[in-house]
């Protein structure tokens, strides 16, 4: 049983042994949620490895822009605010300059998120990794579970731009068009949803933020609440930017939408009466009594993992 690969019982099997081994019941959202004094606080970590999550060549401001982007997109996820961060730094023997530059765009991005670097580590290794630790709060943390029969779902922003991004970004072209430079901002500086961490506080039963796929993650949440999702393939949010790129390269822009990973927007129900038209939130689905995601009545699963 132990000789088993990783691979062989993948990303989503390995967390679940070593949910079983620890016996933990809080393992399972994007962050965990624990109390502390009467203050809900909101505990994630993520890590950008250089070869699966970047490249050298990218800018490492963006890079550093990122790290901490994923982390913050996951407090936002669960409906709360980013307060504090750890950052644990691997490294060759690199320029200090390329050091500093990852750090500037850790700061600019703890900037615009209102959260602070407060320590970290630094070690050797054979390529860049930054792992970041960060802390939250949130008046009312929503997680994966609690999604009712009757609920929406939405989703915030557009789907699948980020994985164009990537496959412009790996073309390595000489020139690229303008909206294909946008696609490619998407994939390098994603921004967390921080704008609607109070309309989830107020009325989501069920979020999370969307980093492996559309389909994959709302595996996760129907499996975490014990319902069934139907999506809707035609009420899928597609950017212009998306839709000229699956044009120009004969690509399907709902299979984008659909599996592509990274756009880091959020996924979450609740009744059709708290949708806000002044947000860019689309209704994609509902939530329905039994398993599993389907899209247009077929069962779905996929989207990305490590393994
Ligand atoms: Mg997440």
């Amino acid at each position: 049983m132990n000789d088993k690969k990783v691979s062989q019982i993948g990303e989503f099997g390995l967390i679940e042994r070593i949910k079983n081994l620890l016996g933990s019941e809080v393992i399972g959202d994007d962050c965990a949620h624990l109390k502390l004094k009467g203050e809900n606080l909101l505990l994630t970590t993520d890590a950008m490895v250089e070869g699966v999550h970047f490249l050298r060549r990218y800018p490492p401001e963006a890079v550093g822009w990122k790290a901490i982007s994923v982390n913050v997109s996951d407090v936002v996820g669960n409906g709360g605010t980013p307060l504090w961060v750890l950052v644990s730094l691997c490294i060759p023997d690199i320029e200090v300059s390329y050091v500093e530059r990852l750090y500037v765009g850790m700061k600019k991005a703890c900037e615009f998120y209102g959260c602070e670097v407060v320590g970290g580590n630094i070690s050797r290794s054979e390529r860049v990794e930054i792992s970041v630790f960060l802390l939250g709060r949130s008046d009312r943390p929503v997680g994966r579970g609690g999604a009712k029969p009757g609920d929406g779902v939405f989703v915030s922003g557009t789907l699948g731009d980020s994985k164009a991004g990537l496959e412009l970004l790996l073309m390595e072209k000489r020139n690229y068009e303008k909206f294909e430079l946008s696609l490619i901002e998407r994939h390098l500086r994603p921004t967390a949803r921080t704008d609607y961490v109070k309309h989830l506080q107020k009325y989501a039963n069920a979020s999370m933020d969307i980093s492996d796929g559309l389909v994959a993650d709302a595996v996760h949440l129907s499996r975490r609440s014990g319902v069934r999702i139907e999506i809707d393939s035609s009420k899928l949010p597609l950017s212009d930017e998306l839709k000229k790129f699956c044009e120009k390269y004969d690509k399907d822009p709902v299979e984008y939408a659909l599996f592509g990973g990274e756009d880091y927007q959020l996924l979450f129900t609740h009744p059709d009466s708290r949708w806000n038209p002044f947000m860019d939130m689309t209704k994609i689905g509902v939530v329905s009594e039994g398993e599993g995601v389907f899209v247009d009545g077929k069962r779905v699963e996929g989207g990305y993992t490590h393994f």
